[in-house]
């Protein structure tokens, strides 16, 4: 392995819960091989259901998801959170400009080599998802360029090398389907099906066979989303000891074969 104390991955998503189910396990080993590893959340995630069984209050659940959240970062060794604090289920009507500004600032400041985020799929369509899809591909282009944001000029600009979405192979969902008949997700009382990604058009993958203990509990620390009782089914649903993603954005080059490290070429 080469060394990573000079390398900086900066993970973007909406909710608590969305950084561990689909990039726990990279975030814990970038983390673990000495990589500064940032996350960004844009919401306290208070617009979620409370799994049954779990004793958790409506009133309370932002407080709750947060603690969830910094829970989770510490069982993956990652920094805490930088929460932006906008409101769940709302992301479509912030403003979008002091959104985006906001990104540039901590790309410019945690300067990552590498950021990972939702594709404009947003997994399965959410639009707090689509939302922070489109912030942060503006806010990469705009950290790179010296014009933009020249007041309170504290940061100089920076040139993020990868950006990676994190995605859903479609034979995952159709397995998701045989096992559950229905890969989806209830919004609005809508079922929101997951979005699938062919093989072919994955990038890369990364092995997180020795990192599964602590994304199973980085899991486990959402626990009014997954239940109390999750041995059984959080089980089954580690088994995959890869974790997939799609390189949508290089300044290094495209890669030649299959990755395995994100940090390939930077
Ligand atoms: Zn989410």
């Amino acid at each position: 392995m080469k060394e990573y104390a000079d390398k900086s991955l900066l993970a973007v998503f909406a909710h608590p819960d969305d950084e561990s189910f689909g990039c726990g396990g990279t975030l814990a080993k970038y983390a673990e091989l000495g990589c500064r590893v940032h996350l960004v959340t844009a919401t306290r995630g208070e617009a979620g259901e409370i799994a049954e069984g779990v004793r958790a209050s409506k009133a309370g659940l932002a407080e709750t998801r947060e603690a969830e959240l910094r829970c989770a970062c510490a069982a993956l060794g990652i920094a805490p959170p930088h929460l932006l604090g906008y409101i769940d289920g709302q992301l479509t009507i912030v403003h979008q400009g002091q959104a985006v500004a906001r990104l540039v600032r901590l790309i410019r400041e945690l300067r990552p080599q590498v950021v990972l985020s939702f594709g404009p799929d947003g997994v399965y369509g959410h639009y707090d998802h689509i939302a922070v899809h489109r912030w942060v591909t503006i806010a990469i282009k705009l950290a790179a360029d010296s014009s933009c944001f020249p007041d309170g000029n504290v940061c100089q600009p920076h040139q993020v090398s990868k950006l990676y979405y994190t995605v859903l192979p479609e034979d995952y969902i159709d397995e998701m389907d045989k096992a559950d008949g229905g890969a989806f997700v209830m919004m609005d009382g809508v079922p929101f099906p997951f979005v699938g990604w062919k093989r072919e058009q994955i990038t890369t993958w990364v092995d997180i066979t020795a990192q599964l203990p602590a994304k199973l509990a980085a899991i486990r620390c959402h626990a009014t989303q997954v239940g109390a009782d999750t041995s059984d089914s959080l089980e089954e649903l580690l088994e995959a000891a890869r974790e997939p993603f799609v390189l949508a954005q290089s300044s290094v080059g495209e890669p030649g074969e299959i990755e395995t490290d994100l940090f390939e070429r930077v």
